[in-house]
């Protein structure tokens, strides 16, 4: 049984979310045979025509589509009748529970089907009384249970005891387009799963500047994108030569700010992949003050490099919660292997953290052929794709 939860607040959008939540869910599940996935009044089921099948290869891949908070194990009762549920509530408490020494449990009953005439504390107490009858070890504790049954009364009653956690969100890609600037750090693959989680549907960026950065460098980007993909199903890489603009930004500008000209490079770079893209935004890893061009003052000197939005999901988040997130979501190992990324290179030694917009962008301007440079970048970007 697949739970959702968000998307059952949406109102008149609420059948397109479902329908493309449902689409992905068996899309993640089209490589098994003889699976059904059919939806059921807020939830999703998911069966087998073969009665062996093993259930939980399937969870953990439904488990990273997002919008998805929960999928529980279950078993789908023969019938509804009240004497039934006792027998098959008592039977699934027994093979769960049979060898515990002894556990609390609550019953917990959903009557998703109104027209069933029971009411749901009668059919709690009911299979709870039959789980007390049939086993010794068992006592009731409503409060802080070891054990909760849930019971759900629908087209069927199901049974199950276990939720397996997944991301909420809302369904991918049901809400714009958004480039990712990806670096190989911690907080810009956190930072495009989050805006994934929200239902954007991320492309990402990487700029790439050989021989300052290396190959492995690039590898690790890639590998990041993919960690991405696993919850979006999809994902497309440019890979930008960012070594020429480098260089003619070394040798023309004061090295306390070049961090923050090549930032807007970056982002100007970004914005011309994402009109191709048919993206609306912007999404980078900036935490504020994490790092001295993630100051405000930085911000604010980056800002007119851009005409559509810059997203920074990651701003007000500590470096801790971040890495919280990049485990869970299982890109922190990758993101610490130890390649450089081109900024650690570039950056000196004691860059500017309150520079002046208007200042930044005049020395910018001084810069000759800085525009041609990004649109050639652009043009001679190496797209890869993942699915
Ligand atoms: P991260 O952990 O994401 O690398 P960071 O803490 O190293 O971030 P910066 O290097 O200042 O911080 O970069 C801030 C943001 O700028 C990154 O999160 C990313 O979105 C973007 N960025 C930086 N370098 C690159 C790059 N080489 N390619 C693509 N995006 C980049
Ligand atoms: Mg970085």
């Amino acid at each position: 049984m697949v739970k959702y939860g968000e998307i059952c607040l949406r109102g008149d959008n609420r059948s397109i979310y479902e329908k493309q939540l449902l689409r992905q869910v068996r899309r993640r599940l089209s490589g098994f045979d003889g699976i059904h996935v059919i939806k059921e009044n807020g939830r999703f089921l998911i069966e087998s025509d073969d009665d062996d099948f093993d259930f939980s290869l399937a969870i953990p891949l439904v488990v990273k589509v997002l919008g998805v908070i929960g999928v529980s194990p279950c078993i789908k009762a023969d019938c509804k009748d009240i004497a039934n549920l006792r027998v098959q509530g008592l039977e699934y408490m027994k093979k769960r529970c049979h060898s515990l020494p002894s556990f609390t449990f609550k019953v917990e009953t959903r009557r998703a089907d109104k027209r069933y005439s029971i009411h749901s504390y009668e059919v709690s107490a009911a299979v709870g009384e039959a789980v007390i009858d049939g086993m010794q070890n068992a006592s009731v504790d409503v409060h802080n249970p070891d054990v909760v049954l849930h019971i759900e009364i629908r087209e069927s009653a199901y049974i199950y005891a276990m939720t397996e956690k997944a991301f909420g969100g809302l369904p991918y890609a049901t809400s714009g387009r958004g480039i990712l600037l990806l670096s190989g750090g911690i907080d810009s693959p956190t930072a495009g799963f989050l805006m994934a989680k929200r239902g954007v549907d991320i492309t990402a960026v990487y700029f790439h500047s050989p021989p300052f950065t290396s190959e492995r460098a690039k590898e690790k980007v890639l590998d990041l994108a993919k960690v991405l993909r696993s919850f979006t199903q999809y994902i497309k890489v440019f890979v930008v030569p960012f070594t020429d603009i480098q260089l003619k930004l070394k040798e023309s500008v004061p090295p306390a700010k070049l961090t923050i000209l090549l930032k807007r490079q970056m982002l100007k770079a970004a914005e011309l992949i994402a009109a191709n893209e048919s993206c609306q935004c912007l999404i980078t890893g900036d935490s504020i003050g994490q790092v001295a061009s993630q100051t405000m003052h930085g911000i604010a000197a980056v800002q007119s490099a851009a005409s559509i939005p810059i997203i920074r999901p990651l701003a007000g988040m500590d470096k801790q919660d971040i890495i919280d997130i990049a485990r869970k979501i299982e890109t922190y190992e990758i993101s610490i292997r130890p390649y450089e990324d081109c900024c650690t290179l570039f950056s000196a030694s004691h860059p500017e953290t309150k520079p002046k917009a208007s200042i930044i962008e005049a020395v910018e301007r001084r810069v000759e052929g800085l525009e041609e440079l990004i649109h050639k970048a652009v043009a001679e970007a190496e797209a890869f794709e993942f699915s």
